[in-house]
């Protein structure tokens, strides 16, 4: 299953950039998802129940999905339209396109932290 190594990376990146007292604080992680970056929410979600089991220190922590659509230009009419049913077809003319500008995205978007108690 792929989505727990893209789980596995996205704590590690998290390890990266934030010391181990800050990670203790950690709440939730808000992903950005686009239709296109081959990721299923659901199963995302079970990868990251099942890496929190094994790892307690993030049991606390919960997992946002943004999912974005699909967006596409049209080179002919310029028309930037939304893609559904996986028809990459201009709403607009009609012209078959490519052209994605918005939609492979899988990044972490935020990172919410619980309240430093005491300045502790
Ligand atoms: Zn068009």
């Amino acid at each position: 299953m792929h989505e727990v190594s893209l789980v596995r990376n996205i704590f590690r990146s998290l390890e990266d950039t934030f010391s181990p007292p800050e990670l203790a604080r950690l709440t939730a992680i808000d992903l950005t998802v686009g239709k296109l970056a081959n990721v299923e929410p659901v199963l995302m979600q079970n990868a990251f129940d099942a890496v929190r089991q094994s790892q307690p220190e993030y049991a606390g922590v919960t997992l946002n999905i943004e999912l974005l659509p699909i967006l596409v230009d049209c080179p002919n009419c310029g028309s930037r339209f939304e893609v559904a049913q996986y028809r990459f077809v201009c709403s607009e003319c009609q012209t078959p396109s490519n052209q994605v500008v918005q939609g492979t995205e899988l990044l972490i978007r935020r990172v919410h932290f619980r309240e430093e108690e005491g300045g502790a």
